[in-house]
């Protein structure tokens, strides 16, 4: 029987099988005479070579290495309702399966076909992890059953897979996914949303560029209206990773061949166009039919044999899951390389398990030490290197914005009643303490009582200034505390109570620190800074003027004094004899003001500073430790029973290492095997 080259068009996987050396020459395989021996479309020696990467594709699948992120390469057979995705499955494994009108495939149908020896076929079902042995004629209802059984028994679908195992003598060794059909109505009793949760599977298998696009068109219909090619086209807009099968040719043979030659759909892998069992036929009878259609039919027999064929599209397939296997297996094996690596990293920054009472100080002393020296850095130091991104903790640069601010609203509060009823406070003060003695001495009096007044008027707001720093810092000394005791949650609630008392207490030495400052300005009024003086000397500059204008009563009564901008004061000829008192003594405000306010935010800064600092390097440790060892805080005892999340956690890394390991195993011998096969 003489081998003969049949014309198969060069595709990309073809030029690429040169990754995969065990393979030989799928093209030779394809034997003229095929089709007449029905029942092994595959040479076996072929199938031999093949089994150990698909063997360890399907391993790598149920050790669920897909949960772990890394992709497999997987054949996925996708097309409209009706297109005949399961009848080309059927025709592949020369088995039945369900059938019937509308919707069947309803969950993720993984298709393992295997070849054996032995004539007595071999069928088992694996879902959610048990497997069961099955019987020829019970395929389909087995299936049908587990279905009902994942996706319940209406009309639903779910991503849950279930495995169909096929070890058939003559059968091509070959893993493929079977999707629900697309589908744009629901059909009765079918969820409204069902287009939209058939695409999402559909694009959950197609979307990796690990995945081989088995795209179902059936010949009766128009290819660029089909929503599987929408589909498959968004994921793979080149098209190089779709193959084409095209149903149904006996039923619509006319201008199929010009339909599969233009290729107004973009498909990279080529067609295959076949004619799958109808009615009653066995599958031998099938492959005799459909191989005397594409030999004899006046119009189906002027397609090229490469493209025609369920045996052709068996080869094909081997052909190019062997090669996207071969292309993707040193991928995988980076990836578990870098999945172990990150794994095993997490396992070294998880917390010992502490198993004595000295270790579990140790444990507590670090935490504090290493929460300490954070505060330190973020509330001391301004080094935000721990926290490069998150504003709220760059600490330093806050305060001093607070600062600022609060220095802003003071100075501002006091501005507003500079020209309003110039002088008039001043006047009315005057008057009340005015004793019997000369005219021209300033009461001190007057001046303390003006003094009060305006204390008075913004005592509130150093206190509250105080109090919503110390509500910031309460912030990220939790937040510090709380990262730093990540590990050890048993320790958190001790921890921040700790930090909320201290504050606490912080924050009423505060408040009661700038009420004594307060009090302290409202009973003393005095400067050494001679920037008074100064100030002082500058405004009494403006009184030439002033008097100008009260003794001229035909001048203009609005004046713009240096300080005070234009003010009014046309109603002060009314006060002869006390006005020049009053203005005087408004020039001394108004300069010893600027003196206090800067006093006190000066104060204030500088107590800041100095209670945080106390707090971070002196009473901290302390507190904690007093909360801990007290009667709410569990003592140190609570430290050796790890938190139940830390538990969860280091079983699932561990759980997920071995996982990794035994995939890296997998991997690691058919590397070796190619490799051999290279020599
Ligand atoms: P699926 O919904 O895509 O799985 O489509 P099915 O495999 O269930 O096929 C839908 C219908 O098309 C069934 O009645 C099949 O018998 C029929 N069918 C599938 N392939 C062919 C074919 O090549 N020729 C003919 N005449 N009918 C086919
Ligand atoms: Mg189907």
């Amino acid at each position: 029987m003489a081998r003969q080259n049949h014309n198969i068009p060069e595709t990309e996987t073809n030029s690429s099988s040169a990754l995969v050396p065990i393979l030989v020459d799928p093209i030779a395989m394809i034997d003229e005479e095929l089709p007449t021996p029905v029942e092994a479309p595959i040479v076996s020696s072929y199938n031999d070579q093949i089994r150990p990467l698909l063997d360890a594709i399907d391993k790598l699948r149920l050790l669920k290495v897909m949960q772990e992120g890394i992709q497999l390469p997987t054949i996925v057979v996708v097309g409209d309702q009706s297109s005949g995705k399961s009848s080309v499955l059927e025709s592949l494994a020369g088995i039945s399966l369900p059938r019937g009108q509308g919707i069947c495939t309803r969950v993720p149908l993984i298709m393992r076909l295997q070849h054996h020896s032995d004539p007595l076929p071999e069928f088992h079902l694996e879902f959610m992890g048990g497997t069961v042995q099955i019987s020829e004629a019970h395929i389909s209802d087995a299936i049908n059953q587990v279905t009902d059984d994942i996706a319940g028994s209406h009309k639903g679908i779910s991503h849950t897979p279930l495995t169909l195992v096929v070890k058939k003598n003559g059968v091509p060794d070959l893993t493929m996914v079977d999707l629900p059909g697309i589908t744009r109505v629901p059909v009765h009793g079918q969820p409204d949303d069902i287009y939209e949760q058939i695409s999402a599977i559909i694009m959950e298998y197609i979307r990796p560029e690990e995945s081989i696009i088995l795209n179902v068109l059936s010949a009766t219909v128009d290819f660029p209206t089909c929503e599987s090619i929408r589909m498959s086209q968004r994921v793979d807009k080149t098209g190089l990773r779709t193959l084409a099968v095209v149903t149904k040719a006996d039923k619509a043979p006319e201008g199929l061949l010009d339909k599969v030659m233009a290729d107004d759909v973009n498909i990279g892998l080529g067609y295959v166009c076949v004619r799958n069992r109808i009615g009653d036929e066995s599958y031998d009878e099938a492959r005799k039919e459909e191989a005397h259609l594409f030999e004899t039919h006046p119009l189906l027999s002027k397609i090229d044999k490469s493209m025609v064929g369920i045996p052709v599209l068996a080869k094909k397939l081997v052909q190019i899951q062997a090669s996207i296997i071969g292309k993707c297996l040193p991928e995988i094996d980076k990836k578990i390389n870098d999945k172990q690596a990150a794994n095993i990293s997490e396992l070294n920054k998880m917390p010992k398990n502490l198993t004595s009472v000295p270790e579990a100080m140790s444990a507590l002393m670090q935490i504090i030490g290493s929460s300490v020296e954070s505060l330190r850095k973020v509330l001391l130091r301004g080094e935000f290197e721990e926290y490069p991104d998150d504003k709220h903790m760059h600490c330093t640069a806050r305060l001093a914005e607070m600062l600022n601010q609060c220095a802003q609203e003071l100075q501002k509060s006091s501005e507003n009643n500079y020209t309003d009823n110039f002088l008039m406070k001043e006047i009315k003060v005057l008057e009340e303490t005015r004793g019997i003695g000369l005219p021209n001495f300033l009461p001190r009096t007057a001046f303390l009582m003006l003094l009060q007044k305006k204390v008075n008027e913004i005592s509130a707001s150093p206190v509250q200034f105080l109090s919503d720093i110390w509500d910031y810092i309460e912030t990220v000394v939790i937040a510090v505390l709380m990262r730093h005791s990540e590990h050890y949650p048993q320790l958190k609630s001790s921890t921040k109570r700790a930090a909320q008392n201290l504050i606490a207490k912080r924050k009423e030495m505060s408040v009661d620190r700038v009420v004594e400052i307060i009090e302290m300005e409202k009973i003393t009024d005095y400067t050494c800074d001679p920037e008074y003086m100064t100030l002082w000397g500058k405004l009494m500059a403006n009184n030439n003027v002033f008097l100008d204008v009260m003794n001229n009563n035909w001048k203009s009564p609005q004046i713009t004094f240096d300080g005070f901008g234009d003010v009014e004061v046309g109603h002060l000829r009314f006060f002869p004899n006390i006005r020049d008192q009053a203005f005087d003594i408004k020039m001394r405000i108004t300069a010893y003001w600027k003196i206090v306010l800067k006093r006190l935010v000066d104060c204030m800064a500088l107590h800041l500073l100095f209670s945080v600092k106390s707090l971070v390097n002196r009473d901290m440790e302390m507190e904690i430790v007093n909360e801990l060892m007290g009667p709410h805080g569990g003592g140190l005892e609570q430290l050796l029973e790890e938190a139940p999340s830390i538990v969860v956690r280091r079983e699932i890394l561990n759980k997920r290492l071995k996982l990794l390991k035994d995939s890296k195993e997998v991997v690691a011998k058919v590397m070796d095997i190619i490799a051999i096969n290279a020599d």
